[in-house]
């Protein structure tokens, strides 16, 4: 995946919860040609703007299967990639083990909340030529890639929250919603001071 375009996009507004692309299913990818290319390099632009560890096509308006990561693993090393048609393998229930930790969306900025979810995943899908990858994550990379292909069935991470979490991420939300203009990160977020 070395010549993937990774830089030299542009950096798009990012999608917020409420806006129906979120919610909804999206298309899959079948055009693996400048098109779907452009995209993914307009998304790293946007992930990295946000300081992100994942972002979805959804989360810039695109109904398609389509996201990218830049994360690390348990082992602190950093896996960096797009995946179309992403499927996600988790373990068998007996061999299970469930990593509770804060987890928050770039299309809910400034709220995080403590989600289980498993400790490891193994994401099969396409890579941006149409080839058939797998990745298999651990820690961080192992929530991401769950969370991300989440996004492309229309599932936020709220959706998978008590509803007394749901309203302690919603209050955290709006505490801090106006620090994220409307068009974030094309406009930076604000400092706390300004
Ligand atoms: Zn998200």
């Amino acid at each position: 995946m070395s010549d993937e375009p990774t830089s030299g996009g542009q950096i798009l507004p990012i999608t917020r919860w409420g806006t129906p692309v979120m919610h909804g299913p999206t298309r899959p990818v079948t055009d693996f040609g400048d098109e779907l290319h452009t995209l993914v390099r307009d998304m790293y632009a946007t992930m990295h703007a946000a300081q992100g560890v994942g972002l979805a096509a959804t989360q810039v308006g695109v109904d398609l299967a389509v996201f990218v990561f830049e994360c690390p693993d348990a082992d602190d090393t950093l896996h960096r990639g797009a995946m179309c048609n992403p499927e996600v393998i988790l373990p068998e229930t007996r061999d299970r083990a469930l990593d509770s930790a804060e987890e928050g969306c770039l299309s809910y900025p400034g709220a995080y909340q403590t989600l289980a979810r498993p400790d490891r995943a193994v994401c099969t899908g396409q890579d941006l030529d149409g080839n058939p990858v797998t990745i298999e994550g651990t820690g961080l990379l192992a929530r991401c890639l769950q969370h991300e292909t989440d996004h492309l069935s229309g599932t936020v991470f709220g959706d998978r929250l008590s509803t007394r979490s749901r309203r302690l991420l919603s209050r955290q939300h709006d505490e801090l919603a106006h620090l994220y203009p409307d068009d974030w990160p094309v406009t930076p977020r604000h400092t706390s001071a300004g």
